[in-house]
């Protein structure tokens, strides 16, 4: 009898169908539910509705805007749960939206002070949140961990993770393993103590704690791995803090039940003021493996020993099963700063290989056994004379994600060719700073030459591109040169597309196998965030955050002359077929240039370079160069008068736009010194408008 009734339901269904009136069974939902989409971080999805043919007709699905308080970078990941995308903004904001239409569910707001933007080296960005039983998981520029009802947004708990009393930051994404959420901090540059904690996701309770440097050894070490790593330290590093943060990457391999970290680099960066003497200063630039319920050392892989160039191993790592010399080897991919291409084996942490995949020249090799580098001696930099560098602090890749393809193979890199000068500070006369940048290197001289001769020879050699990276061959497949050197992550899907946004605002479809253009669409900012994809209601969506963000602090002010700033802060979703329209925007419009006569003494003007390139060029740019998101000072009418000037920087007359408020840092001498240095470099460009 029931068989009966199924046959017949059957056949009244092929009727129907046949003549067209009810739809096809429609595909399951599928979501983008943690940071890097699975816990190997691959970004790489199945979904394959939209192809190479049909990916030209891809169009505005919809868009919506981040309540920003002022217009800052989005570096941030949207994740998908459920139909809903929860996304992160700037100054740690999360808002929910219908993932079909954008609707706006709720906002959250974490409420801070604004002055935090004085300790945040890189923006006050948030690369995104995480997802786990019911529950959205935010860490705060201010270093609170916030888990919010995935219903409403209202906060459920919160744990403070860091000492307010120090200069740490958030900007990374929570990961979650099992019943625990997983956060790290950032504040290397500002002489913090690197570490990572896991909290307990439904009551917010700390678990364990890792710290990737040793502190005080008179006040005894946690474990055993960080009494070994003090063995590797010299002098009163942890006076310093000694940096090691983990600001951005985790992965995490269920079967291993490993826990994936990378550890940034040394603070201060200069190796004799921070270790004097030398050593590897573990784990600084290292990977590090880790029991995820306990947080109990495996292994270590370092790449930089001695790191002294801000070059971290932060960046993005990708876990794959590879075939390398005919055997299967459970992999760990990273392209971090120091520009190899490294693959190691995730069960033991030996090295497998490291081939330069950006000009490199710190290093003039590794140890083919151990990857250990072969430093280049005119690299270890002292105070005599600068070593430019390659890559520079930004890395040969950030901290935008890459991509890997099972399917071609490839891992797919956003590269960066940016040259900088390292020079330290005669470390006797190194000043440690408690709030401030503490790098140990040279203010005065790690800026760029203001001879606009030199600073177009080194734009000469700056570049950025898409690369298509064969792990196993170790080598570059193809690339595609980008207008300039800092953009968008990446994201590749089964059909064979990468998509990718630049730091012009462009944001495009890539062939896979061979880098040619196949769609691009302009989205009026520039992209440094990584795109998505999710299938809800039967229907391929792809995502991406625009607004150029991830203010550099770096002697490359005219390198990113080319930057769209961030005119929005926006989450725009394309479908095959879209037919939203974005807004117009005015036009983008100069503040006219009009500074005062340059009539200060030269001393005061050397001053004034001194402490603005202390204070001020983390936002507002190498030798007052500005590179979006903030004004540029040359063409700013409070230059005029020393009030209006003293106003913003020691009244915190811009403190509701982000701007911090420097009355703790600065005197009123020093801030007329910096007027005065600005006032020459406006009038620098009035004379000579060939300048950037
Ligand atoms: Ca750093």
């Amino acid at each position: 009898m029931k068989k009966k009734a199924g046959a017949a339901i059957v056949a009244v269904m092929a009727v129907a169908l046949a003549a067209g009136t009810v739809p096809a069974k429609r595909p399951a939902d599928i979501g983008w539910p943690s940071y890097g989409l699975n816990p190997a971080e691959t970004r790489y999805s199945s979904l394959d509705q939209i192809t190479p043919a049909n990916v030209g007709q891809l169009g505005v699905a919809w868009y919506a805007d981040f309540d920003a308080r002022s217009l800052r970078g989005v570096e941030g990941t949207p994740i998908v749960v459920d139909g809903v995308m929860y996304a992160s903004g700037p100054w740690s904001k999360v808002i929910a939206l219908d993932a079909r239409t954008g609707r706006k569910l709720w906002s959250y707001d974490p409420d801070f002070e604004g002055g935090i933007a004085r300790r945040a080296c890189c923006d006050v960005v948030n690369r995104g949140v995480a997802y786990a039983n019911g529950k959205v998981f935010v860490g705060v520029l201010d270093g609170r961990l916030v888990a919010l009802d995935a219903r409403t947004g209202k906060p459920v708990w919160t744990a403070v993770t860091t000492d307010p009393g120090k200069s740490y930051t958030i900007t990374g994404a929570p990961r979650v393993i099992g019943n625990k959420v997983l956060i790290g901090n950032g504040g290397a540059e500002y002489a913090v103590r690197g570490y990572v904690s896991a909290y307990d996701v439904d009551s917010g309770k700390l678990a364990w704690r890792f710290y990737t440097v040793p502190g005080d050894p008179a006040k005894g070490f946690e474990n055993k791995a960080i009494a070994m790593a003090a063995k590797t330290w010299r002098g009163e590093w942890w006076k310093y803090g000694g940096g090691g943060t983990v600001w951005d990457s985790m992965a995490y391999d269920p079967e291993l039940d490993l826990l994936y970290i990378g550890v940034g680099n040394g603070g201060p960066w200069d190796i004799k003021v921070r270790s004097p003497g030398g050593g590897d200063n573990l784990f600084l630039s290292s990977i590090v493996a880790l029991k995820p319920e306990t947080g109990d050392y495996v292994w270590h892989f370092q790449e930089v020993p001695g790191d002294q160039w801000d070059y971290t191993a932060t960046q993005h790592m990708i876990l794959a099963d590879l075939t390398i010399d005919g055997r299967l080897r459970k992999v760990l991919m990273q392209a971090p700063k120091n520009g190899y291409f490294y693959v190691i084996d995730r069960q033991t942490g030996q090295f497998i290989s490291g081939t330069p995949y950006v000009p490199l020249n710190w290093s003039k090799g590794l140890d083919p056994r151990t990857g250990r580098p072969d430093i280049a001696p005119e690299a270890r930099y002292g105070s005599e004379k600068p070593f430019i560098g390659l890559p520079s602090p930004a890395g040969g890749h950030g901290w935008q994600p890459m991509s890997y393809s099972p399917k071609t193979g490839y891992v797919y890199i956003p590269t960066a060719e940016i040259p900088y000068g390292y020079i330290a500070e005669d470390a006797a006369k190194f000043h440690y700073d408690p709030r401030g940048w503490n790098t140990g290197q040279d203010p005065a001289r790690t800026a760029m030459p203001e001879d606009p001769k030199i600073r177009a020879q080194i734009r000469g050699m700056m570049g950025g591109a898409l690369i298509a990276w064969d792990p196993v061959a170790r080598r570059k497949m193809w690339s595609v040169p980008m207008p300039m050197p800092w953009n968008g992550g990446v994201l590749s899907t089964a059909t064979g597309l990468v998509f990718q946004g630049n730091g012009e605002g462009e944001f495009a479809a890539y062939d896979a196998t061979t880098g040619r253009k196949l769609w691009s669409a302009h989205l009026d900012s520039g992209i440094v965030a990584p795109p998505v994809t999710y299938r809800v209601g039967g229907v391929q969506y792809v995502s991406v955050a625009v607004g150029w963000g991830g203010i550099l602090p770096l002697n490359m002010g005219e390198a990113l002359k080319k930057a769209v700033p961030p005119r929005v802060n926006r989450i725009v979703t394309f479908r095959i077929g879209g037919q939203a329209a974005l807004p117009k925007l005015p036009p983008l419009e100069r503040a006219p240039l009009d500074p005062p006569p340059a009539t200060a003494p030269p001393e005061q003007v050397a001053e004034g370079h001194r402490i603005f390139h202390t204070n001020c060029w983390m936002c507002h740019g190498d030798s007052a160069v500005n590179h979006g998101g903030v004004p540029d000072l040359r063409r700013s009418a409070a230059i005029a008068d020393p009030a209006t000037f003293k106003a913003f920087v020691l009244e915190g007359a811009a403190e509701p736009l982000g701007m911090p408020n420097f009355s703790k840092d600065l005197t009123p001498g020093q801030v007329e010194a910096i007027r005065a240095y600005v006032i020459k470099r406006a009038n620098d460009l009035k004379a000579d408008p060939s300048q950037p």
